[in-house]
């Protein structure tokens, strides 16, 4: 065990040494000349000339040395099946899917769009194309035509892998009417079409174009196809950002760093072993996906599930039955998912033997503290926000449990992550804040530390342009956020620079009006956006989801409520902080991956076009939000 101030330090000072220790977690075929090559920032080049594959190391060395431990658990409680790949039948599976690509015509470099719901051929998919050197281009099987056809022009794909149909809670979700819709939109065709059909939904074949799984898969059941060893540098996926705050960015990820970031991580973060099981919640349509669901578990040796379902079905029990039947040791999901159980009765978490499981870690949004408190109970085991974004591909801020343990502090997702020299910068003055308490934006000194993006696909430009300013005479990656440090090094996220409000010269983040509504207890949800106003420049508006929305049914109780409310905000933080109005909604805008939505809020409230929306959820939601605030 190592003293985490020393070990982080270590990280930035010694980055070298550092990271060269870090790197002898993973199998590489030539080893590195360089650890990091910083020559021309902020694109920053690790492991110079190191030759590895991310699928070797998530697949085929542990299928060498324990062939039949589980690594791939597929559990559907959308069609009721469950089946568990060994590595040994995992790299079975990744080969003939490889061979298939190959058949195809996929060549090293070239992109596979992967538009598929959440089963094993769509894992298969992934680390064959991590096996080939192909780029994978994960698109969520949410997303309809135009937000599909924007992503297959942007990745050109040589072969999009898709299924005739997901499902959500029982109900079919054709996907190939969407793909062929997106394909005859997009400007970009591809050269074939890959059908992993489940037999959900009947659909038309394009000849020609369209390829059929099973039909290949039998003609390749032989096929062993070897890792292509990729430098260090080459790409291995592109992915898209949530799309929160305007139009999507296609991350470009490098092979080498993130293999070493997610080894890394998974050692002093999750604290991981082999033979033990991971359960991720996420969908593999985001980064939590990519690093959580598929390559960390994996390159860590363990196993991992990978669930198509609701959290709710057939009931609110369903994920801890899966952690006492593949005793997870490990669980990560969002804070979202958290607030859905919270709906529901605790006994359902209770049900079943936790024993197995040392912790759930919840990312992607702030955890505010009576679902982090509410769910810690229900569960008894500890809870562990972390901090990250699509770019970043691992936390930039946990607790590290692993390198020495830490106790949490609730609202806060922990210190700097070794490898992140993590600053707080004056917005105004653009200097450094060392000042316990002070607001700043969370920016992070150059390099980035191995796993992040490399680039924006095929436009530097805009990578340099969006995330590098030049702060106080030097460069930095700012995150967008906001926060604030305590004297321990603990950060507080206070919401995005986008969300930070300025009322009558006081500036607030949304989050801490936020966190304050929430703590009624009739509140499940809620979101706090700043509203342009004449006289105070601009004012808090409040829109909440209630726990017993009847409490609010008549005017009057409404009314009450809303009173109730700006008294408990104008006790925690001050009458500054008390919303305009706070208003009772039955659901909220947010994107696929569950995010607020507060720039289509506030856009809705100031009466403009809310811009963007290919990533909402649920537009009807925003659409009861333009009916209260418009002017009848
Ligand atoms: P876009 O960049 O396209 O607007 P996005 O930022 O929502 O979308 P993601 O990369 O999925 O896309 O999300 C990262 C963001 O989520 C962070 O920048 C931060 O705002 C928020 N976030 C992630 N984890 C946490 C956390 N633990 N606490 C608070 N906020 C978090
Ligand atoms: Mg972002």
């Amino acid at each position: 065990m190592a003293h985490y101030p020393d070990f982080h330090r270590r990280s930035i000072d010694d980055r070298d040494g550092f990271w060269r220790e870090q790197a002898a977690l993973i199998d590489w075929e030539t080893p590195f000349s360089q650890v990091c090559a910083y020559s021309r920032p902020p694109f920053a080049h690790w492991f110079v000339g190191g030759r590895t594959n991310l699928c070797h190391n998530a697949v085929d060395r542990h299928a060498a040395q324990r062939p039949d431990a589980p690594a791939l658990i597929w559990v559907s409680t959308e069609v009721d099946q469950e089946v568990v790949y060994s590595f040994r039948q995992l790299q079975r599976e990744v080969e003939r899917m490889a061979a298939i690509l190959q058949d195809l015509g996929v060549k090293q470099g070239d992109r596979v769009l992967v538009y598929m719901p959440m089963t094993a051929e769509a894992a298969f998919t992934m680390l064959a194309c991590a096996r080939i050197g192909a780029v994978h281009s994960v698109v969520f099987g949410g997303f309809a035509s135009h937000s599909l056809a924007t992503r297959i022009d942007d990745a050109e794909p040589t072969v999009i892998v898709s299924s005739d149909a997901g499902s959500r809670g029982g109900k079919v979700v054709p996907y190939k009417p969407l793909l062929d819709e997106a394909i005859t939109l997009a400007k970009h065709k591809p050269a074939a079409v890959l059908m992993v059909d489940r037999g959900l939904a009947p659909f038309s074949r394009v000849a020609g174009r369209d390829a059929d799984y099973a039909e290949l898969r039998a003609r390749h059941i032989d096929a062993q196809v070897p890792c292509v060893w990729l430098e260090s540098s080459e790409p291995s996926y592109t992915l898209y950002t949530s799309g929160t705050t305007g139009k999507p960015k296609g991350v470009q990820r490098d092979t080498g760093g993130y293999c070493v970031a997610l080894a890394a991580s998974m050692k002093h973060i999750y604290m991981g072993q082999p033979g033990e099981t991971y359960f991720s919640t996420s969908d593999i349509g985001w980064v939590v996906g990519h690093s959580y669901i598929i390559y960390g578990p994996l390159i860590a040796g363990m196993a991992t599930i990978m669930y198509e379902g609701l959290p709710t079905r057939p009931d609110a029990g369903v994920w801890w039955s899966l952690v006492e039947k593949y005793k997870v040791s490990v669980m990560f999901s969002a804070p979202t998912a958290a607030r859905v159980l919270k709906k529901q009765d605790p006994a359902f978490l209770t049900r079943y033997n936790l024993s197995s499981l040392k912790a759930l870690f919840l990312a992607g949004e702030p955890l505010d503290e009576p679902t982090a408190t509410w769910i810690s109970q229900a569960i008894g085991k500890p809870i562990i926000d972390n901090y990250w974004q699509t770019e970043t591909g691992w936390p930039i801020l946990a607790i590290c449990n692993g390198v020495e343990p830490a106790p949490t502090k609730f609202g806060s997702p922990g210190k700097a992550v070794y490898g992140f020299d993590v600053r707080l910068i004056d917005e105004t003055t653009a200097e450094e804040i060392t000042e316990p308490g002070k607001k700043g934006v969370i920016a992070v000194e150059g390099p980035l530390p191995p796993g992040c993006l490399q680039t924006i696909w095929r436009d530097d430009e805009r990578y340099v342009k969006t995330y590098w300013q030049s702060i106080h005479k030097r460069t930095m990656y700012s995150t967008f956020d906001w926060g604030v440090k305590d004297a321990d090094g603990y950060f507080y996220i206070l919401g995005r620079t986008d969300d930070v409000i300025n009322v009558a010269g006081h500036r607030l983040g949304t989050r801490e009006i936020e966190e304050s509504i929430s703590s009624h207890p009739n509140v499940a949800e809620v979101a706090v956006v700043g509203v342009a106003d004449n006289l105070k420049g601009q004012v808090a508006m409040a829109f909440a989801v209630l726990k017993d929305p009847a409490s609010a049914a008549s005017p009057a109780d409404a009314l009450a409520l809303e009173g109730e409310i700006m008294k408990l905000v104008d006790s925690q933080l001050g009458a500054v902080a008390r919303p305009a109005r706070v208003r009772f909604v039955s659901g909220l805008p947010k994107t696929r991956s569950g995010k607020l939505l507060r720039r289509a809020i506030q856009a809705v409230c100031e009466l403009r076009d809310p811009g963007d929306l290919t990533t909402i959820e649920d537009p009807s939601a925003l659409q009861q939000i333009r009916e209260l605030v418009t002017p009848a």
